[in-house]
């Protein structure tokens, strides 16, 4: 009964007593995935509330507004420091990333900054060369990578709030949730014609559009090293592939991203859509972020032919 007691203490709170957490073991913990689990089952409740065409635009918004968070802000600024903001601005991106429900910012920057350092050897967190599916999510519901890697991410763990949603990551989430469900039970009310309610915006716009969103940017760690094309002779075996791209908003040029990971823009080309690059050029011009990395030309024009690894 302690241990249940613990585990739920364990998921809204990350530094609760980890009775439960081993932090040596390489295998998926069942503890951790019991809310991954009930994520995706959630979906289900589609059947009860049905769809309207404002709730799946509201879960379409809610996707790309958090996917923007991740990959231009876990990714590129608290990873990476490919540009400059406030702390204003840094905290409401790293609240909404944080409602996508992939962990606090520290905990995502600290185990992707590992994950450059040994990308594809055997230290490396999540590489398929441990197996596609542990590349996917086996790796973060392990207990040995729970625990936010402190030592990594020292420029960026000095901000209490960032500590606060890094801790209570969770909460965030619910917090998330609760507020689609309080927009739809609103809209209800004040627009009865658009076929819409609370439980119907909390399916659609948190449920299904977070697993959509889970899974799009566990397919950089998975996918982007597997199946796509080399430009780069990178040490690691990272591909850059169109589609992926896509869907993550300019991530999918992850062979580009491990060549060079200093730049805030990941489609070197012109003909590469990195639409969170283009939407950070377009932020530079308000003011709310600024000193954009570009890619050095040594560095763009770098390329040779690729040896040692097949084109997928
Ligand atoms: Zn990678
Ligand atoms: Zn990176």
């Amino acid at each position: 009964m302690n241990r249940v007691i613990t585990s739920v203490c364990n998921y809204f709170d990350n530094e609760h007593k980890l009775l439960s957490v081993d932090q040596s073991d390489h295998s998926v913990d069942w503890h951790r995935i019991i809310p991954f689990l009930f994520l995706h089952l959630a979906c289900l409740g589609v059947l009860l509330v049905g769809w309207s065409p404002v709730a799946v635009a509201i879960a379409v918004g809610s996707y790309l507004i958090r996917m923007f968070a991740i990959t231009a802000f876990f990714h590129r600024y608290f990873s990476h420091k490919s540009f400059s903001t406030s702390r204003t601005v840094q905290f409401v991106f790293a609240f909404l990333g944080t409602a996508a429900t992939q962990r606090g910012p520290l905990w995502w920057a600290a185990h992707h900054r590992a994950h450059h350092r040994t990308a594809d050897t055997e230290n490396d967190v999540h590489s398929p060369l441990k197996g596609f599916w542990y590349s996917h999510c086996g790796w973060f519901l392990s207990g040995a990578h729970f625990a936010t890697r402190q030592e990594l991410i020292k420029d960026f763990a000095s901000f209490p709030e960032l500590r606060w949603l890094d801790r209570f990551d969770m909460a965030v989430a619910a917090i998330f949730g609760t507020s689609l469900w309080l927009l739809g039970e609103a809209l209800a009310w004040l627009a009865p014609e658009l076929g819409t309610n609370g439980w119907q915006l909390l399916v659609w716009a948190y449920f299904i559009s977070t697993v959509v969103l889970i899974h799009a940017t566990l397919s950089i760690n998975s996918l982007a090293h597997w199946w796509g094309r080399r430009r780069y002779d990178t040490r690691d075996d990272s591909r850059n592939n169109f589609l992926l791209a896509l869907i993550t908003l300019g991530e999918g040029w992850h062979n580009n991203h491990h060549h060079y990971a200093g730049s805030a823009r990941q489609g070197f080309f012109w003909w590469e859509l990195d639409i969170s690059y283009l939407i950070l050029k377009m932020l530079s011009w308000t003011g709310l972020v600024w000193n954009l990395k570009p890619v050095p030309d040594r560095k763009k024009f770098a390329h040779q032919p690729v040896r040692g690894a097949q084109q997928r």
